[in-house]
């Protein structure tokens, strides 16, 4: 084991040392869940949705020290931070509803009754990012222990916190010990041990595309499960017959909130041309008025990017970049960044095209709803995208139209969990959160019995 800093990024100070660890050690995570498989999986359903719900209790009694912490861990001002523990929470609630409701089939066939049933896998190994440790987890292992499957989660190295406290409370609920663990450690060493290991069953992955690709090279050697939820380049189309005040106000919390640390933060935003001016002045005053700071305090809309690393990074990529105007951001300690709109008149142009992952958002003008759509869909990614219009029917045909997983009207909401979430293209493969969710984390098997 080696030790890791944990540093809050909003004053720069360690906070905690965690011990990341090692291929061993996470070989024996494994092989713990492997024993404790055949027992979870035959607990009755409605004693592990009993379980379940125990630990969504367990979730509620703990909202404000796990809220505490992810404002310490990952700067999350702390109505965002309530939100995402609140978010845990409710998706356990939703999924204790599973056990019970694990459905097969009978399927009319000659000869004899044919039935299917949903088994669970075995062992899943969750992988997690930064940017939203606490729902990002709840979305994988709570579905996954829904339908039988026993959990190992890694972390993200620099926000391990929140999960480490919600593997406690797992225990503390009466899921028994190695059902559900939580293993911080470094990408390469358990991340990677955990797609490679021959009895994790399925590999839940969420990051960037460019990890996400070794992934599911790295699975395809054994035929393994995965799901993938990846980057994204999120586009915002306005249209000149819709509220623009609305469309205007609504901006920057669609792109700035958590930081634009936000895989569906929508960063390219597309304006009808005959709007383009009005719209711009109108963004204005909605983006100095972010409130940028002091994670800790209520009123505070954005806080500081986790690293002093990524800061730089995301401020690479205003070199040359032909920005419009900023929000304001302290000046340190703690890894501020303004928000920023930049406009943008070719699409070739980095900062339109890639995820840049801060507070940056790039404008650019539309003909017609044609090449509002061409425009959108000019993009490796596919994960979410807003249409604002004030006609219905436009809103449905440009929904349709768009190659992206989750499209909202008159809205930027992407994320309920009670409907499917993912990406199309290089944003990922398969689906989380919805009515299935945990049937993705089953086989489903065919039994004939012939009637003669
Ligand atoms: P990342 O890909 O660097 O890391 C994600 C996780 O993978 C971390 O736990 C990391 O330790 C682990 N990892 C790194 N290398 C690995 C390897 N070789 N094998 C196995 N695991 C490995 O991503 P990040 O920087 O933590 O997160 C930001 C990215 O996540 C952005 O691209 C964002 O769009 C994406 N994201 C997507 C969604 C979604 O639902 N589509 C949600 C949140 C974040």
């Amino acid at each position: 084991m080696t030790g890791y800093a944990v540093i809050d990024p909003s004053t720069e100070q360690q906070i905690a040392t965690v011990e990341l660890a090692s291929v061993e050690q996470t070989d024996a995570a494994v092989a713990a869940a492997v024993r404790a498989f055949p027992g979870w999986r035959d607990v009755a359903p409605g004693e592990r949705a009993r379980l379940l719900r125990r630990f969504a209790q367990l979730v509620d009694d703990h909202l404000d020290e796990l809220a505490d912490l992810e404002v310490s861990n990952a700067g999350h001002p702390i109505g965002n931070a309530r939100w995402e523990a609140g978010n845990v929470r409710d998706v356990l609630n939703y999924y204790s509803a599973a056990p019970e409701r694990l459905f097969g089939k009978q399927i009319p066939v000659p000869g004899g009754v044919d039935i299917t049933f949903r088994e669970p896998l075995g062992v899943v190994g969750v992988i997690v990012p930064w940017n939203f440790p606490m729902p990002i987890a709840g979305w994988g292992f709570a579905p996954a222990l829904a339908a039988g499957n026993c959990v190992v989660l890694k972390p993200a190295e620099s926000t391990p916190l929140t999960a480490l406290r919600l593997a406690e409370l797992a225990r503390e609920a009466g899921i028994g010990e190695g059902v559900f663990t939580v293993l911080p450690g470094a990408g390469p060493v358990v991340g990677r041990r955990l797609v490679e290991h021959p009895d994790i069953a399925k590999i839940n992955f969420t990051g960037s595309t460019r990890v996400g690709k070794t992934i599911l090279a790295g699975c395809a050697d054994q035929v393994k499960r995965c799901t993938l939820e990846l980057g994204g380049k999120s586009a915002n189309v306005i249209f000149a017959d819709a509220d623009l005040e609305r469309a205007a106000a609504s901006a920057p919390d669609a792109v700035f909130d958590n930081s634009g640390q936000d895989c569906c933060a929508r960063s390219r935003i597309l304006v009808q041309a005959s709007v383009f001016d009005r719209f711009l002045e109108l963004l204005e005053p909605a983006v100095r008025a972010v409130r940028v700071g002091d994670p800790r305090d209520p009123a505070t809309a954005m806080g500081p990017l986790i690293s002093a690393e990524h800061r730089d990074r995301v401020r690479g990529y205003l070199d040359d970049a032909d920005i419009a105007y900023t929000g304001s951001a302290p000046d340190g300690p703690g890894y501020w960044m303004p928000p920023t709109v930049i406009t943008t008149t070719s699409t070739a142009d980095r900062r339109w095209r890639e995820e840049i992952f801060g507070p940056v958002v790039s404008v650019l003008p539309f003909t017609d709803e044609a090449d509002a759509i061409r425009l959108a869909n000019d993009s490796d990614y596919g994960l979410a995208g807003s249409i604002f219009t004030s006609d219905l029917g436009r809103g449905l045909r440009v929904s349709r139209a768009i190659r992206a997983g989750n499209l909202s009207v008159n809205s930027h909401s992407a994320v309920r969990y009670w409907t499917p979430f993912g990406g199309y293209k290089q944003s990922g493969l398969g689906r989380e959160l919805g009515p299935d969710a945990a049937d993705a984390y089953t086989e489903e098997k065919n039994v004939f019995i012939a009637d003669s």
